[in-house]
């Protein structure tokens, strides 16, 4: 290759690399090799508020065609933890927001019962951003396509636990295909954070039995755990 072409690939892929840490909120890019080496701290919320400005009218997937609105995420920008569900239900979609319908109601209360404060200690998001007709799963295109956006909130977040809700979000951050019920009851390293499967709450709200809400329980009571444990380490 010549080396003008060489050069104007290299400046390409700069701008690239450029644009997407604009849009994770970076502001400045350090010049010498010592401060380079240590990226400069981002401003969470405003990384995260550019993130959803950018996913507005966002058509990469077919589920942009039924929504009503667009539900990011919500929640402190620098929360411990971060509580991954599916994809947004009705009300969801009405409000723009994840988890304000039942199933957030007692997600909401789940967390109180170990003594997480859902404003102050947790960030939550969603597989997919946009809701799936009739609450269907999202499908395998949907989850690519939106999937970029899941990693920025947590590359923004960087939450020290992750509580996967169910199935689907275990099953796509994990990478596998075993049921949320292998898959609960331990904790699991991912990329920088540990991850805690457990039972999504709509399960929950359908009564499968006593012993789910218990086992649900214990699991976000080793959640807890390791949010303590990681909140002492960085005292
Ligand atoms: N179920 C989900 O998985 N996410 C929501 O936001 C609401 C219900």
């Amino acid at each position: 290759m010549h080396d003008r072409e060489e050069l104007a690939d290299a400046l390409r892929d700069l701008a690239g690399a450029l644009r997407h840490h604009r849009d994770l909120g970076v502001t400045e890019v350090p010049l010498s090799a010592a401060a380079a080496a240590a990226p400069p701290p981002i401003d969470a919320a405003k990384a995260l508020a550019a993130q959803e400005a950018a996913l507005q009218g966002c058509t990469l997937c077919k589920l942009c065609r039924s929504r009503t609105n667009i539900a990011f995420g919500s929640g402190n920008p620098r929360a411990g933890l971060l509580v991954v569900g599916e994809g947004p239900g009705e009300e969801e979609d009405r409000q723009g927001k994840p988890f304000v319908g039942r199933a957030g109601q007692l997600l909401t209360k789940m967390l109180e019962s170990v003594g997480f404060d859902r404003e102050r200690d947790a960030y939550i998001a969603n597989v997919v951003k946009c809701r799936p007709e009739r609450n269907r799963n999202p499908e395998p295109d949907e989850v690519a396509a939106c999937n970029p956006f899941l990693m920025a909130q947590l590359d923004t977040v960087r939450p020290g636990v992750i509580l996967a809700l169910g199935n689907f979000a275990a099953q796509t951050l994990l990478g596998t295909r075993e049921g949320i019920t292998k898959l609960r009851g331990r904790a699991y390293e991912y990329r920088s954070s540990i991850l805690v499967p457990t039972f999504h709450p709509a399960f929950l709200l359908r009564n499968p039995g006593p012993e789910y809400r218990r086992m649900a329980w214990d699991d976000l009571k080793l959640a807890k755990r390791e949010f303590d444990r990681l909140a002492a380490l960085k005292r």
